[in-house]
């Protein structure tokens, strides 16, 4: 009888352990590890987070498996429970990908099919739970309001994300990217080119410069004497 050791589980099984190679992208035509090991490798993938980002296990392998490979292997090692959850992820996703597929917005987990070309002010009614999700914002229907009235209550959240980086991003000195601010410090460092700077000031701010306080604009408030200015300037306006 034929023999090999499993890569994985080190022990020495009969050669039909090693079935035939689960791909047939796969770049070895015999496999190292065992029938068993293969599956638990693909299980604990699937269990951690269910997903189509599953390889051969096989050791320089790595092509990625196609569904109906994963589904092959689930399958053949009678794992009922794992290869229906995966038929339930493998339905989401291609509803996702449908236009005309609209989940309700409830949470009841059920959708609906809808091909009226109207998207806007469309109110979609779920079969399951009765209650209505809006076509367009894909949200619980907003009662007694048109999509424009819930745009403009509503700022999308591109529209945040523009102000937010307008806030907290500048460009660096050194070579003109744009860099986010590091959390409360002032004192950035650009990932791309290392240069160092002031966030409220711009000035250049190299820790090697003996007094790196100094290179502050004096009209910045981590400047020792630009600090001392404004808190002159604070007394003052509380005395009048
Ligand atoms: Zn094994
Ligand atoms: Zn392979
Ligand atoms: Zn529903
Ligand atoms: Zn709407
Ligand atoms: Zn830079
Ligand atoms: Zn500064």
């Amino acid at each position: 009888m034929m023999t090999r050791e499993c890569a994985v589980c080190l022990l020495i099984k009969p050669e039909e352990e090693f079935g035939p190679t689960y791909s047939e992208r796969c770049r070895h035509t015999v496999r190292q590890i065992c029938n068993i090991c293969t599956y638990q490798s693909i299980r604990v993938i699937l269990d951690d987070a269910i997903s189509n980002q599953v390889s051969c296990p096989e050791p320089n392998c790595m092509v990625k498996l196609i569904s109906d490979e994963i589904s092959r292997v689930l399958a053949i090692n009678n794992d009922q429970i794992l290869l229906n959850k995966y038929d339930r992820y493998l339905t989401t996703r291609s509803l996702d990908l449908m236009d005309n597929f609209y989940w309700c917005a409830h949470g009841c987990g059920s959708g609906q099919f809808d091909d009226s070309k109207k998207t806007r002010d469309l109110k979609i009614h779920c079969d399951v739970c009765e209650k209505d999700t809006c076509a367009f914002h894909r949200v619980k229907w907003h009662d007694k309001m048109t999509c424009d009235r819930y745009d403009k209550l509503h700022p999308s959240i591109d529209l945040m994300t523009n102000k937010w980086m307008k806030n907290n991003s500048k460009i660096c000195p050194g070579c003109q990217c744009k860099i986010e601010k590091n959390g409360g410090c002032f004192h950035m460092t650009c990932k791309k080119c290392h240069h160092q700077f002031c966030w409220e000031c711009m000035a250049n701010y190299t820790t090697r410069i003996a007094k790196p306080q100094r290179q502050h604009k004096i009209s910045c408030q981590h400047h020792p004497i630009g600090n001392f200015l404004i808190l002159i300037r604070l007394m003052r306006r509380r005395e009048l």
